[in-house]
């Protein structure tokens, strides 16, 4: 069997396999994201050259949600560079949950640019002229690591900003800690838009391939972000990708990965490929319950776990 026989092989057995989980349960704190269909399942892969695999529901929208997170940062680490985003926001694993109210004593930075006071941290970084209103600079950059001009789910965004005063009050912590560098409402506004962002499962894969490929997007062939900065990134998606359950899934599954509430779940293999999944139902972590269950399986069958011998 070809490899590309059996990645498409793995991918349509996983999903066969767990298709009929019915654990967890869709995040309703953004009452939109009640309105995705449960049973929605996808899984997507693509390789160094450009080639996509996919399975079950790879080609359904549905918004980033905290998947957006590595790629802004990402974004962040281009125009600034990694020591001066350091002096903002850290890279140590909280150990908390993703909305956690906690903050570095003494200097009011957040625990690192995956959890949410980081992410809106590092979203404030991102340069904003009224030439090149950060959030278009955010917008332009999601699309180059997909491939394809994408857009926003204006409800889900409406949503989340009639309901997101927990990350608007961290917003304001940051700042009264002198470690927020714009206006609160501002940053949050333009967050909320950023997780607001859609795509599928596929165009994922594509944005993982893209930092697993250097900073090159392998489809497109276009250089996203350089080399150095898609290696600080995958480094942080390992350590606290995946919030309070990141060590349990670099022990199990090894690989550098982000989740996010919508339950989009994206990984990544330097040098070898992108991974995405796709399922609403989500577990106590805020981590697609079938989205674990099938990359975790795939990183078994396919021997991808990164601190294996080969
Ligand atoms: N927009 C969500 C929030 O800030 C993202 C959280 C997530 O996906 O983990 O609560």
């Amino acid at each position: 069997m070809s490899a590309a026989e059996a990645v498409t092989d793995a991918l349509r057995d996983l999903h066969g396999r767990f298709a009929g989980v019915r654990e967890g349960r869709r995040a309703d704190y953004i009452p939109e994201l009640t309105r995705s269909d449960p049973d929605d399942f996808g899984l997507a892969l693509v390789s160094m050259d450009g080639h996509s695999y996919s399975a079950g529901a790879a080609d359904t929208p549905f918004s980033l949600q905290s998947v957006s997170k590595p790629f802004v940062y990402a974004l962040a680490l281009a125009s600034l560079g990694l020591e001066e985003v350091s002096r903002w926001v850290g890279a140590e694993p909280s150990g908390e949950a993703f909305n956690a109210i906690s903050l570095e004593a003494g200097t009011g930075r957040p625990a690192n640019a995956m959890v949410n006071a980081g992410a809106i941290v590092t979203t404030a970084l991102v340069p904003d002229s009224r030439e090149a209103p950060a959030f278009h600079r955010i917008l332009t950059c999601l699309s180059r690591f997909a491939g394809r001009k994408l857009d926003v789910d204006e409800d889900v965004y409406a949503s989340e900003s009639a309901t997101g005063d927990r990350n608007r009050a961290l917003a304001y912590l940051i700042r009264s800690a002198r470690a927020l560098p714009v206006d609160p409402v501002a940053a949050v506004d333009t967050y909320f838009r950023q997780c607001a962002v859609r795509a599928t499962a596929v165009d994922l894969a594509v944005m993982a391939a893209t930092l697993a490929h250097g900073g090159v997007n392998p489809v497109t062939g276009e250089r996203v972000v350089p080399p150095e900065v898609a290696a600080q990134v995958l480094a942080v998606m390992a350590t606290c990708g995946m919030y309070d359950a990141s060590g349990d899934w670099l022990l199990r599954v090894g690989l550098p990965a982000k989740s996010g509430v919508s339950g989009g779940l994206i990984a990544a293999g330097p040098a070898r490929f992108g991974l995405a999944a796709y399922s609403p139902l989500l577990d106590a972590a805020g981590t697609s319950v079938r989205g674990y269950a099938a990359l975790g399986a795939l990183s078994e069958r396919l021997g991808l776990h990164l601190m294996k011998n080969p």
